[in-house]
């Protein structure tokens, strides 16, 4: 399987990532990126040592794959997969939000659907069906760019007066050309290919639009303009524990004539088409149920983090802290549990095993909501000791300062550069502009919250609610008598 070392080699492939004013040469040995893509090598090599995070399927041929790219085919499958999810996600603590498993278990979604994008032609399902054996085979690590670049969001396409989405401007016999932008590619600094399309309703008359296919992230012609990099100016893993490591950033795509070759290509120019790539395909199931395997693994993370902060403040056992940390322990308990009810109740669709929808949009639509409270939580037991810590760790053993720390930053229970460490990690994982992009990420990567509420709304399942209401309304009429039952 695919090693750290090999993945880390790749990426040095002339990329064009656009940071201050100008393009990063050799993104892995930049400092913006080094550390996180050393993070996504971990991933590779953990995988690559870990049986149980191996399988084999014979329609990907004989090779072991990652679990994580798995089509469960039985209940043991969904579990191992969900393990194997788990276990990458443990290595950032959830920190890493988009990891290859998200795309990737798109794609296994699509291949399941693959009827639906042969429906635009026999040949789009086979170039699905291959990327995605590709994908497993070769541990592709894609991003996406779903959404147009935000605008005017009362217009789509061609309402706009100069659209600036990706669009087709010209069709070759080997392929299709494309300009414009697109939002916003998490990893794409560091991943080998996005997928592009758009999740936005199309409409008729939108087809140079209405584009579904993947392309590599150092396509002639793709450049990637970077939100500031959180890693830069931060020399200390000390002090920045997380943004030094996991900063996987977010980059626009800029398309200036990037070439597709037709087997990167699954939609071509048909808006119903679009629309059915997310809603008749499993496309949700299988990556938000991977994303909310992260999301658990975080939510524990940083319960341990305010344990870990109340037992230094020794204020653990006073009820007030109490009544926030059983709050904490019911919202992670929540996700960690829909993680469970989804897979408990998989539904088997043409022999795949499915996390149910019902508990992965459940868990998607209290996200927003869930997150946030957390953090806010958090900060509410911290008080101000996220804030009471040295300018950096040059104060920890400069002659001018160390003995002050020493004697003023310990507590009771722990020594200054225990309690320090601790603290500074908190405010990295909640209030540092890492921290912040955070809270931002796991509100909106999946769509903005009303629209994850409404989808939740469609995809509950209301056949069984209504009997229930049903049932008990026919149990009596305007004659029945108390006695009556
Ligand atoms: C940190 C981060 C990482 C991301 N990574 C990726 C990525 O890797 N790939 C990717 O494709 N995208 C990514 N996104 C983008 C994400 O998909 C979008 O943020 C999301 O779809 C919402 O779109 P928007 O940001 O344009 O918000 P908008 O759609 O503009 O919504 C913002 C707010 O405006 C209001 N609003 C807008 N439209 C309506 C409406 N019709 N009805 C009612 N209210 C409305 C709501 O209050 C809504 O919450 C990322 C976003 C963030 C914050």
């Amino acid at each position: 399987m695919r090693t750290g070392d090999e993945y880390l080699a790749a990426l040095d492939d002339g990329r064009q990532v656009m940071i201050d004013g100008g393009t990063v040469t050799n993104v892995p040995e930049h400092p913006a990126f080094a550390g996180v893509a050393r993070s996504v090598a971990r991933l590779f090599d953990k995988a690559g040592h870990d049986s149980e995070m191996q399988t084999t399927d014979p329609r990907l041929g004989s090779a072991p794959v990652n679990r994580v790219f798995d089509l469960p085919r039985s209940p043991e499958d969904l579990a191992g997969r969900r393990k194997a999810i788990t276990r990458w996600a443990e290595l950032s603590n959830g920190y890493l939000g988009r990891t290859p498993d998200h795309v990737g278990s798109i794609f296994a979604a699509f291949d399941l659907g693959a009827e639906v994008f042969a429906r635009g032609g026999e040949q789009f399902a086979d170039n699905v069906r291959g990327f995605r054996r590709r994908i497993a085979n070769e541990s592709l690590y894609l991003t996406y760019t779903i959404i147009p670049p935000q605008d005017d969001r009362s217009k789509i396409g061609n309402e706009h007066h100069e659209p600036k989405q990706v669009h087709v401007v010209k069709e070759r016999d080997d392929g299709i050309v494309l300009r414009g932008a697109q939002m916003l590619g998490t990893g794409a600094a560091v991943a080998d290919y996005v997928f592009m399309t758009c999740l936005l309703p199309l409409k008729p008359g939108d087809e140079k639009f209405a584009i579904s296919c993947v392309i590599p992230c150092a396509a002639p012609g793709l450049k990637w303009y970077s939100r500031t990099p959180y890693a830069l100016g931060k020399p200390s893993v000390f002090d920045y524990p997380l943004s030094t490591r996991y900063d996987e950033t977010d980059s626009l795509a800029v398309l200036d004539d990037v070439f597709v070759p037709w087997e990167h290509v699954f939609i071509y120019r048909d808006v119903e088409l679009m629309r059915a790539q997310t809603a008749e395909t499993e496309f949700r199931s299988f990556g938000n149920s991977q994303a909310q395997i992260r999301l658990a693994v975080k939510l524990k993370f940083l319960i341990g983090l305010a344990h870990r902060m109340v037992e230094s403040n020794n204020v653990a056992q006073l009820p007030a802290v109490q009544e926030k940390l059983g709050e904490l322990a019911a919202l992670a308990a929540t996700v960690e549990g829909m993680v469970h009810a989804a897979e408990a109740t998989a539904v088997v669709i043409d022999g795949a095993y499915v996390p149910n929808r019902r508990f992965v949009f459940g868990a998607m639509a209290l996200q927003a909501d869930i997150y946030p409270r957390v953090l806010h939580l958090i900060r509410d037991l911290a008080g101000g000791g996220m804030i009471q810590t040295p300018s950096s760790v040059a104060d920890l053993t400069s002659d001018e300062t160390a003995d002050d720390i020493a004697r003023y930053y310990a507590a009771s229970n722990s020594g200054a550069v225990e309690r320090i460490k601790l603290f500074k990690l908190a405010w990295d994982a909640i209030g540092s502009e890492l921290g912040g992009r955070h809270h931002q990420y796991e509100m909106f990567y999946a769509g903005p919250p009303f629209a994850l509420k409404m989808l939740n709304a469609q995809n509950y399942g209301y056949h069984e609610p209504t009997t229930l209401v049903d049932r008990f309304l026919d149990t009596y009429d305007t004659d029945t008598k108390v006695t009556d039952q």
